[in-house]
């Protein structure tokens, strides 16, 4: 959270720097803005053991700014352009297409500060009259405005919450004063958007155990405390609600708090027409309680199966649940590797050692080393030779630190469906997934026979982040996904489910829709630095919440059985 904190601050600083004109500094605080949200730890601890300057993009000024916000909570140069540009730049920011200059441009000549202020402008069709602006700019940031505000103001992606999440409960845990906490509501359902943060525990005294909770780092306010229910406002920028469960009804306060809404629903009037009833308190027949201390007894007493968070939407869980034949879902532990991960080589952050090394030590088997091809410029994209060179080095690392190290590339798919690189280098790779990222049309048929063409050509294994879709900036492509699921059938290519919070693609309905199709999948965290490695525990998520068994993901083979069914 710290780490967010200050690489949010540097942020706004290389917006500021670039609006003054000062190019070189502000492309020095975006690099260390960078480099900061990619660290594996808390950077007090890099500051307690003065290794600060070892962070790609500190240098001496940079370091004293570190150092002052660590002390002091605030850094000077930040706070004196912040006096000039009062800007609400991190949701500005968030609006597909806009950029330092343009904001700049609203403010200095509407004086548009804020989300709610464009929205003004834009009604008001102040926008389009503006010097470099035009109508056709006006129409395009309020679609983009359309897409942020449809995905909730208050909705964050769950990738982007989780390890604070988890945070919160290990600090709980080791307090000493609580005996049991448990992550309850879309976070254990693990939603790919989370709205609040649900906590439900036990311990012996209430008061001791609540203080130690609002007075904790994590709190930025208290909004309301009761008795048995403390809800605050998280550093996080969304709400929290911490629950005292008695023992007995621990279970039944789990279901009820897990949710979803209309997954209990149904439960509940399954409860009611076997002559019971199901509250957050436990499972009664004639006010006498026959079910409430866990979870699997409540769903035992009902007549059904124990139902996995991931399941619980009402869809067709609960008839499946009654019936005996819920799927096995693929578990968490049973990922082995991980098949979409980018270096420093193209637009990561983190070095091929430091990527496996952190692999190996998450407890990866193996790991596909996918960097950007040369079609891709903004992404500093490989052509052949440089291909080559990785290659070498990824078979060097590998031996060197006895792990797993496949070649791979993120191949462009071109403007007429071709690939970016030719047969002879596509066939020195391991893995070949391929992906659209330009050249992307209005029109379905164009991108779809792109994508056709590609999973035709016998030269990839997997198409990444299928749909394209930016949770919050943008929409999926128009592509015939039914289509692309049938050739990928016939033709024994993968989908990716890509965990990359923000783009969680394929999302878990079309996964379910390709369920029975006879594909495979194959997950990703398509991670640019060490700590986006943790991503492939979500793209798990979407598996699960698309009801996916383990022999329907590749990444559950072990190493042998994955390059057997990988050679092409
Ligand atoms: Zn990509
Ligand atoms: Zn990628």
């Amino acid at each position: 959270m710290f780490n967010e904190e200050l690489a949010e601050i540097f942020s706004e600083l290389a917006d500021m720097e670039e609006i003054e004109g000062q190019k070189w500094e502000s492309l020095a605080y975006r690099k260390v803005s960078a480099s900061i949200s990619g660290l594996g730890e808390d950077i007090r601890e890099i500051s307690r053991r003065n290794e600060l300057r070892k962070i790609d993009g500190v240098g001496n000024a940079i370091e004293k700014k570190i150092r002052q916000y660590i002390e002091d909570g605030r850094i000077e140069a930040y706070d004196n352009l912040k006096k000039k540009y009062p800007i609400d730049f991190k949701n500005l920011r968030k609006l597909q297409g806009m950029g330092p200059k343009k904001i700049a441009a609203l403010y200095t000549n509407l004086g548009i500060t804020d989300i709610p202020g464009l929205a003004e402008a834009i009604n008001s069709h102040r926008i389009a009259g503006l010097p470099g602006f035009g109508v056709k700019t006006e129409k395009n940031i309020s679609s983009a405005l359309n897409v942020l505000m449809s995905a909730g103001p208050t909705r964050i992606p769950l990738g982007k919450a989780y390890g604070d999440i988890m945070e919160i409960k290990n600090f709980l845990d080791r307090s000493g004063l609580f005996d049991k906490v448990v992550i309850a509501g879309s976070t254990r359902r693990m939603k790919e958007t989370i709205g609040d943060v649900d906590i439900l525990a036990t311990a012996r005294d209430w008061t001791r155990a609540g203080n130690a909770f609002t007075s904790s780092d994590y709190v930025s306010g208290i909004v309301v405390r009761g008795d048995s229910k403390i809800t605050v406002n998280l550093k996080l920028g969304i709400t929290c609600d911490l629950r005292f469960i008695d023992e007995g009804s621990f279970g039944a306060a789990l279901q009820y708090f897990t949710g979803s809404k209309e997954h209990n629903i149904n439960i509940r009037n399954i409860a009611i027409s076997s002559g019971m009833k199901l509250n957050e308190y436990g499972l009664y027949r004639d006010h006498v309680q026959v079910a409430g201390k866990t979870e699997s007894e409540i769903y035992r007493k009902l007549g059904m199966d124990y139902i996995e968070p991931e399941l619980r939407e009402n869809t067709g869980e609960i008839e499946a649940a009654i019936k005996g034949d819920l799927p096995g879902i693929v578990g968490y532990e049973q990922i082995r590797g991980d098949l979409h991960v980018h270096t420093k080589d193209s637009d990561g952050l983190n070095t091929l050692d430091e990527m496996i090394t952190r692999g190996k030590e998450n407890g990866l088997e193996y790991m596909v080393i996918t960097n950007h091809s040369e079609g891709l410029k903004v992404a500093n994209g490989l052509d052949d030779a440089r291909f080559r060179e990785m290659n070498q080095r990824i078979e060097e690392a590998s031996s060197r630190l006895a792990f797993h190290a496949l070649k791979g590339v993120e191949l462009e798919i071109l403007k007429d469906g071709t690939l970016d690189l030719g047969r002879q280098i596509l066939e020195e790779m391991d893995f070949v997934l391929a992906s659209l990222h330009q050249y992307i049309s209005n029109d379905e048929s164009e991108n779809t026979s792109r994508v056709l063409k590609a999973i035709k050509s016998g030269l990839v294994n997997g198409i990444a982040h299928p749909t394209g879709r930016i949770i919050g900036k943008r929409e999926p492509y128009k592509l015939n996904l039914d289509r692309i699921i049938e050739e990928c059938a016939i033709n024994g290519v993968f989908l990716e489910i890509n965990g990359d919070p923000y783009r969680s693609d394929l999302p878990a309905d079309i996964v379910r829709r390709a369920k029975d199709s006879g594909i495979m999948f194959s997950l990703g965290s398509d991670a640019h630095n060490i700590s986006g490695l943790t991503n492939i525990r979500f793209a798990t998520a979407i598996a699960r919440r698309g009801w996916l068994e383990g022999k329907q993901v590749i990444n559950t083979l072990d190493f042998n059985n994955f390059k057997k069914l990988i050679s092409r």
